[in-house]
């Protein structure tokens, strides 16, 4: 059984740069589960699907396989063959994943993944149902959060240092309805684990809040 740190949050928290940081630090394997989805949402946007139907979603996932890799430590989304790490990060992929991600089916395909990669492996998993339903047993949970202004905040920036000019008050919007769309799902809704430390880093730098993880860690990590 590999050792665990689960890290859940809502959107824009910080939640891949930090726990990439982590990783390396305690040279545990990085797992980002959004991405995972994200490739499974950048599938049907390529291929012409409404996310928004249901059925067809269902209908079209045996047609759809994701992995991941890992190139000089950096981890890379594999679909069905083909490495999308490039085309995933982007509002639009953001808001389709939120859509497809709520339906039972499309979450039962990756959980076997992402657990066995948790069981194999000392993993820092990020999510939004690591702690409470992926790895419930994960020795260290933790949640990550920072105000919505904070996490648009730095949306826009990281956007801006990529070249892309966008609305500040647009991808507040669009933080604030994905985050209404993950809690409010019937199935592993974004929650707080009740074993899960709150971390908010509306007033933290990158290195406090990896710090302060790593402290955290340290506890339970020997
Ligand atoms: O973390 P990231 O922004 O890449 O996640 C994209 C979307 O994937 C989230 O808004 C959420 O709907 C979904 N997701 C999920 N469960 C996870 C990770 C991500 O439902 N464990």
């Amino acid at each position: 059984m590999g050792f665990c740190v689960a890290i859940d949050g809502p959107a824009g928290a910080g939640k891949s740069t930090i726990a990439r940081l982590l990783s390396k630090e305690l040279s545990f394997i990085y797992v980002d589960t959004g991405a995972m989805y994200r490739a499974i949402a950048y599938y049907y946007l390529r291929n012409g699907i409404d996310v928004s139907d249901e059925e067809k979603v269902i209908g079209k996932l045996d047609e759809i396989r994701v992995n991941i890799e890992y190139d000089e430590g950096v981890l890379q989304v594999i679909l069905n063959g083909e490495n999308v790490s490039g085309f995933i990060r982007t509002q639009e992929v953001g808001f389709a994943t939120s859509t497809i991600s709520k339906i039972p089916a499309v979450r039962e395909k990756l959980l076997d993944l992402q657990r066995e990669l948790a069981e194999k492996n000392n993993v820092v998993m990020d999510g939004r149902d690591i702690g409470t339903c992926v790895v419930p047993d994960a020795p260290v949970k933790i949640f990550l959060t920072a105000s919505t202004l904070t996490r648009a905040e730095r949306r826009w920036k990281e956007l801006k240092e990529r070249g892309i000019e966008a609305d500040l008050s647009t991808i507040e919007e669009e933080i604030k309805a994905r985050d209404e769309q993950d809690m409010n799902r019937k199935t592993a809704p974004l929650r707080q684990a009740e074993d899960a430390v709150l971390l908010d880093s509306s007033d933290m730098s990158i290195e406090e809040v990896v710090s302060e993880m790593k402290r955290i860690v340290g506890e339970k990590w020997r």
